[in-house]
């Protein structure tokens, strides 16, 4: 006999756990499928805003991890290969693996976009960087650029003028569009400068990364540096739900806001949805709610 699980929980970024912690004090039956504990936010680095938390996004992933285990949270780490509806509710395969549930939330958040430029695959891991938490180390006293304009570019731009000689920051518009409290740090810091209104065209190098090639007003021009920091946004991973009919808005999951999409016992919560914070504490907060529908949706038979 399949065991049918009242919840799947897809992704185990903060909107995956915080629906988790949630589904096990309703008690309902969940699973949690996720490539890896944390997501995106494992990427983050200091947190500042974040209500009651200060630390790295890693260890902050860490404490949602414990506090999920204590409702006796189950876990499959693997890669989501398909998500179908069925009689029961819905299947998902992890490999030869399926699992079945009355109800699904996707917690799925997105991968990092690419530039698609000549170069960035080929020095990927030898300068080019998706990560300053993750890479900025291998930097310290030396040159790198960042490329984009929003929070993402201007976190790591901070960090990385922390331990690197000097930060470009290249942007393709001409006034950056991060909090203000971001661009407050960056502009007291000595060694950044924004390159305005340019276009990263080739990353270059022998072995490893030591230029960039921009197109700015002044015209092309190549930027010596040893290492590019990639940070322009990301594309929601949406592809398992091809097929089901789940309707989205401008590539992300459409939902209510109580977590609903169009597909009925399919709810959806996080970076991956249309809500238009994405933030750590907005997916968790998404969780919580997705989960209170989830539970009516299954117990009670509330649409
Ligand atoms: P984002 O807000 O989507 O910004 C992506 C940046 O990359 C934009 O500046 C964009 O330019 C640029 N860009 C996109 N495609 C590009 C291309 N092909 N070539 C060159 N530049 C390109 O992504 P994010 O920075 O990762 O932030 C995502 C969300 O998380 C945002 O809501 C952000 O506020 C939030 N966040 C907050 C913090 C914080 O400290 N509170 C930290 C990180 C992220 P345009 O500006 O021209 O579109």
């Amino acid at each position: 006999m399949v065991e049918i699980y009242d919840l799947l929980i897809l992704g185990a970024g903060p909107a995956g756990m915080s629906a988790a912690i949630y589904a096990g004090r309703y008690g309902m039956k969940t699973l949690i499928i996720g490539k890896e504990i944390g997501g995106t936010t494992n990427l983050a680095g200091e947190f500042e805003n974040y209500p009651g938390f200060t630390g790295s996004g890693i260890d902050l992933m860490k404490k949602f991890e414990e506090q999920v285990k204590t409702f006796g949270a189950v876990f499959e780490i693997g890669s989501i290969d398909k998500l179908e509806k069925v009689e029961e509710g819905f299947c998902v395969s992890v490999g030869d693996k399926k699992f079945v549930g009355s109800s699904v939330i996707s917690g799925l958040g997105s991968e990092r976009r690419k530039l698609g430029i000549p170069g960035e695959g080929k020095f990927l891991g030898k300068g080019v960087s998706y990560c300053a938490t993750c890479d900025g180390n291998f930097f310290r006293g030396k040159i790198v650029a960042v490329i984009g304009g929003s929070d993402s570019a201007a976190k790591a731009a901070i960090y990385l003028a922390s331990i690197c000689e000097k930060v470009y920051i290249s942007y393709r518009k001409e006034k950056m569009r991060c909090e203000p409290i971001n661009l407050e740090k960056i502009e007291a810091m000595k060694n950044i400068e924004i390159i305005y209104n340019s276009k990263p065209l080739e990353i270059v190098g022998d072995k490893n990364v030591n230029g960039l090639k921009l197109e700015s007003l002044d015209g092309a021009k190549l930027v010596d540096v040893d290492g590019v920091f990639i940070e322009v946004g990301s594309v929601p991973l949406t592809v398992i739900f091809d097929g089901l009919g789940v309707e989205l808005e401008n590539g992300y999951i459409k939902v209510d806001k109580e977590g609903r999409t169009s597909v009925e016992g399919l709810f959806a919560a996080g970076d991956g949805t249309n809500n238009p914070f994405k933030q750590t504490i907005t997916a968790a907060a998404d969780g919580v709610l997705a989960t209170r529908t989830a539970y009516n949706f299954v117990k009670l038979g509330k649409k």
